[in-house]
């Protein structure tokens, strides 16, 4: 199983692990602080292995870990989890019924849909799951998006895991323009969005595959233009 383990920012780390049987990457991210290691998301439960290796990488073993933030119960976010005994662990209270791995109660449902926690703000994001939230690490102005926004199944940019990753924007700014999202979550996405636009974003961290740097801004307003087009054409019919 190929994976990648790079450095996205000052004391933040992806490992994007390739998943054979989904023929897409599955993201997850460390953000490595003085008293112990936040884990966003978590891969599935056959990729800990991975988890570990890419904490060896750090100089840290999974005890390192003392907090993790999910961003939704899809069991590619959550299952790793189960590995990191000293960890809190939070997710959308919403997001109860998604989980399967590990044990619920292993979770915290204690975020709503707007709030602070340690050095994240976070934000329900109303799309892909009911509880989808996003995070937002204020110190390094990183976005994380899960899958609300990510690019599931797709390869990665030809700059590399890390980049600008213009392909990866002109594709799903196509998606989009081509019904990607549907109609009766169009609404909800677009809302999403623009709670995302209100924080000053320097690199978006996604659920799967790319991570952009560069000008989030702009490719945010432009995702949003095209939905509102959108949303005028499904007003005239
Ligand atoms: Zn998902
Ligand atoms: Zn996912």
């Amino acid at each position: 199983m190929e994976y990648l383990f790079e450095n996205v920012k000052e004391n933040i780390y992806v490992l994007a692990i390739w998943d054979s049987k989904w023929n897409s990457y599955n993201n997850c991210y460390f953000i490595v602080q003085e008293d112990g290691i936040t884990l966003i998301d978590s891969c599935k439960e056959e990729h800990s292995a991975y988890l570990v290796q890419a904490l060896k990488q750090l100089g840290k073993t999974p005890d390192a870990i003392t907090l993790v933030l999910a961003t939704h119960g899809h069991e590619d976010h959550v299952q790793g989890t189960a590995l990191f005994k000293n960890a809190k662990k939070f997710i959308h209270q919403q997001e109860r019924s998604l989980i399967e791995y590990p044990k619920p109660d292993e979770f915290l449902f204690e975020l709503s849909d707007r709030g602070v926690i340690q050095e994240f703000d976070y934000i329900w994001v109303g799309h892909h799951t009911p509880g989808s939230l996003a995070f937002y690490h204020k110190p390094s102005r990183v976005l994380f998006t899960g899958d609300f926004l990510c690019f599931f199944g797709d390869p990665l940019s030809k700059d590399g895991l890390v980049s600008a990753g213009n392909d990866l924007r002109h594709e799903w700014l196509e998606f989009l323009r081509n019904g990607g999202v549907v109609k009766d979550e169009l609404n909800a996405f677009l809302q999403g969005l623009t709670a995302m636009n209100a924080f000053e974003v320097d690199v978006m961290c996604t659920g799967h595959g790319g991570v952009l740097v560069g000008d989030i801004e702009s490719f945010i307003s432009e995702l949003l233009h095209a939905g509102k087009q959108l949303q005028e054409i499904h007003v005239d019919k």
